[in-house]
């Protein structure tokens, strides 16, 4: 299908820098999904790569042609703004006719595109039917099916699934990945909700302030975090950040916090500052009876199987994830320690993760 590339994009409104100078490459059939707080730049992002939307400079790749300045209609791309932007008074088949009868394909040609498209998304019993009459999940169906009727080279989806309830949002998520598979296209998908990036995407683009952080699988993406801002930003809760108020040398394996000495991974880089972070995960830290950093029990979050122990310390409120039946109660004074050696040392002056036997 499609190969998507962005070279030195860069979007400015007035003085406001939307975009900052982006880089990526889209892989043929990827599902790469756009991920970051509200106003970072992803639909502007997303618009560029539509045409919707004029690069200030920089440039846009599709399968090694630029099409930076071509017209939406002129790129091979189908934006799926809203899943339920449909025509409610049309039947199931004439709204997946209808892009293609703009676009002035022979009956012929219709008929076999819209079967086609409707025995892929297991709607083709509700040809007749009107789009007012079915349940939201064939709705979803028929909209993406106007996308899919034009066979486009990669599908654009903004934020599809924003106002659907919770339980229908994750359903549509299943499904939206596996159409992704059956039909083999190339897919950007904005959202700023991680759970559904990290639970659709081969790639994840983590972005704030107009800028690209990190790009990678959400594994790496959750545990190998390359900035302060998308560990806290993955992950609930995000990542604690444990201030280390000692230079970071090569060859550390080490740091003392508040009396204690936790081991770190062996660091092969130095930091420029003398005020850096210890950044851990929840899931690995664990309450020990001595020789850990001590706190009091400030709040208790049930999740199930497991809780969040939020612990107040003289180095600010550290989060634990716990076993449920971990008996404490609030105010009680506890200590924690590090579980594994999955840490991560920021600069604190570049916030940047330093490079280590983990991260490498
Ligand atoms: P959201 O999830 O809220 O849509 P986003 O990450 O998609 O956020 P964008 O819509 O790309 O963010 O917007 C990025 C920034 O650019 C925002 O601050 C927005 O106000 C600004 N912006 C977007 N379009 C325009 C425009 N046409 N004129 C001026 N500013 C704009």
């Amino acid at each position: 299908m499609a190969e998507i590339e962005i070279k030195n994009l860069h979007k400015s409104f007035g003085d406001f820098i939307a975009v900052k100078n982006s880089n990526l490459v889209i892989e043929n059939k990827e599902f790469f999904v756009l991920l970051g707080p509200s106003g970072c730049g992803k639909t502007t992002t997303l618009r560029m790569i539509a045409g919707l939307e004029l690069p200030t400079s920089g440039n846009i790749y599709l399968d090694k042609e630029d099409v930076s300045y071509l017209r939406a209609s002129q790129r091979d791309i189908a934006f799926v703004f809203q899943l339920f932007a449909l025509y409610p008074h049309l039947n199931v088949k004439n709204n997946l006719s209808f892009p293609l009868k703009m676009q002035k394909f022979s009956k012929k040609d219709i008929n076999t595109r819209v079967l086609e498209a409707a025995k892929l998304l297991r709607i083709d019993h509700l040809l007749k039917s009107k789009v007012s009459s079915l349940a939201g999940g064939d709705r979803q169906r028929v909209a993406l099916g106007r996308a899919l009727v034009r066979r486009p080279k990669a599908f654009l989806m903004d934020e599809p699934l924003g106002t659907l309830d919770a339980e229908f949002r994750e359903l549509m998520c299943l499904e939206l990945r596996k159409l992704h598979d059956d039909i083999d296209a190339t897919t950007v998908y904005v959202t700023h909700d991680q759970q559904e990036a990290m639970s659709m995407a081969d790639r994840i683009a983590v972005m704030n302030e107009g800028e690209i952080l990190q790009a990678d699988s959400p594994n790496i993406i959750y545990n190998k975090p390359k900035t302060k801002f998308v560990a806290n930003f993955i992950g609930s809760p995000g990542m604690n950040f444990i201030p280390v108020n000692e230079k970071i040398s090569p060859n550390q394996s080490s740091v003392n916090i508040s009396e204690t000495t936790l081991p770190i991974p062996f660091q092969r880089g130095a930091s420029s500052s003398d005020q850096n972070f210890l950044g851990v995960r929840p899931e690995n830290l664990k309450l020990v009876s001595e020789n850990g950093i001590k706190g009091n029990i400030f709040g208790v979050e049930y999740l199930g199987s497991r809780k969040i122990l939020t612990i107040e310390t003289s180095l600010g409120n550290i989060k634990i994830r716990v076993d449920s039946d971990t008996n404490v109660k609030i105010n009680e004074q506890v200590q924690f320690n590090t579980l594994n050696n999955n840490q991560i040392i920021f600069d604190g002056s570049t916030d940047k993760a330093i490079a280590s036997e983990f991260m490498t």
